[in-house]
């Protein structure tokens, strides 16, 4: 553009959407997307858009450890910066508190949504893709097995060829729920199962086992047992067949190198709230790539200003193979304007600038 685009102000806001069905996994239970949104206003008046997540049990972030954050740290770090000094944002963004990746991820995407804007392209595109559609796959929760059955029926009815089963919460009946879906929802639609921790190494390696000598094709099992278990991850991986895919146990691009260089896991989930955004995840990218261990992007319970950022970093990275952004799909209702299109398991990117959202409720238009 060859103006500047200074940064003049960094707001924050909340969303509360209320979700289709709860959502619950062996770690926990939720009903509503509640989350803490950012908006970056640069002194030429465009605005950027970043939302985060307060997943307390994965990330440690809370909705007020957010804020404060945003707030009181990154805020008065970054504010009189040029957008185009994108390098010299993403190392003070870093430095200028520790952790809390959540909150860095909100305002990271906000930022390379202003950068992509300066480019005049969609984020995908300034990211270097041209995978302009990209597949999800929907998650069903863990609850009784009829439940479960009905839920996959659904899905698949819906056109969802991947699903994302939940379990690990009471490991003798696990075995049980992925036979009874496999059997309900036929062989042709793959299953992801996400044990969320909850197996013991011996556990897994018993549960994945069984059901591969059942004959029962799994596309992969994601986080089998703890995240702090690094022997345990090794443990399971080096005795199945079926490709495991470490999701707790990886947030930085260094955590990803010892699991590559230390077969923890066959495959990584990156999740921007676990990485502190999208210039960290592309250094997951490109080691896993060199390594040749492909990658899922996956999300947590987000609406679609964060999940469009983790869709444009999938679009963008042939090394990440599998998508797991169902958010926006498991929300009751979508309250931004723009931005990718989620059609089901069907995410088509927009071809409009940055990451496309026009209008977040809460912030007044333009600077
Ligand atoms: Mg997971």
């Amino acid at each position: 553009m060859g103006i500047t685009m200074k940064i003049v102000r960094i707001e924050t806001g909340e969303v509360n959407i209320p979700l289709i069905t709860p959502f619950k996994t062996a770690l926990r239970r939720v009903d509503s997307v509640n989350d803490i949104l950012v908006r970056i206003v640069t002194d030429d008046g465009q605005s950027g858009y970043g939302e985060a997540p307060p997943t307390a049990v994965i990330t440690g972030d809370t909705k007020g450890s957010i804020r404060c954050a945003i707030e009181e740290f990154i805020a008065p770090s970054l504010i009189g910066m040029d957008i185009e000094n994108l390098d010299g944002i993403m190392q003070k963004l870093s430095g200028c508190i520790m952790k809390n990746t959540s909150a860095k991820a909100a305002v990271d995407m906000a930022v390379y949504d202003l950068f992509a804007k300066s480019c005049q392209k969609p984020l995908y595109r300034v990211l270097g893709g041209t995978r302009s559609q990209i597949e999800t796959d929907l998650t069903i929760s863990v609850n009784e097995i009829p439940e479960m059955i009905s839920d996959s029926q659904k899905a698949v009815s819906e056109g969802f060829r991947i699903l994302k089963i939940k379990v690990g919460k009471e490991p003798p009946k696990d075995i049980e729920r992925i036979r009874a879906i496999r059997e309900a929802v036929g062989a042709d639609v793959k299953l992801r199962i996400d044990a969320n921790q909850g197996w013991t190494p011996k556990e897994a390696v018993r549960i994945i086992t069984t059901l591969e000598d059942m004959g029962i094709h799994m596309d992969l099992v994601e986080q089998p047992v703890s995240a702090h278990d690094f022997e345990g991850m090794k443990f399971v991986t080096a005795r199945v067949n079926t490709p495991i895919l470490a999701d707790e146990s990886v947030f930085s691009c260094e955590d990803a190198i010892r699991l590559i260089r230390e077969r923890g896991a066959d495959l990584i989930n990156i999740k921007l709230m676990k990485t502190g955004g999208i210039y960290n995840a592309l250094k997951i990218c490109a080691v896993a790539q060199e390594y040749g261990v492909e990658c899922m992007v996956g999300c947590m319970l987000e609406s679609k200003i964060a999940v469009s950022a983790a869709a444009h970093l999938a679009a963008a990275k042939g090394i990440i193979t599998r998508s797991d952004l169902d958010g926006p799909s498991l929300c009751r209702e979508d309250p931004y304007t723009g931005g990718p299109l989620f059609e089901g398991s069907k995410i088509t990117m927009n071809e409009s600038w940055g990451l496309g959202i026009t209008h977040v409720p809460g912030f007044a238009p333009g600077i």
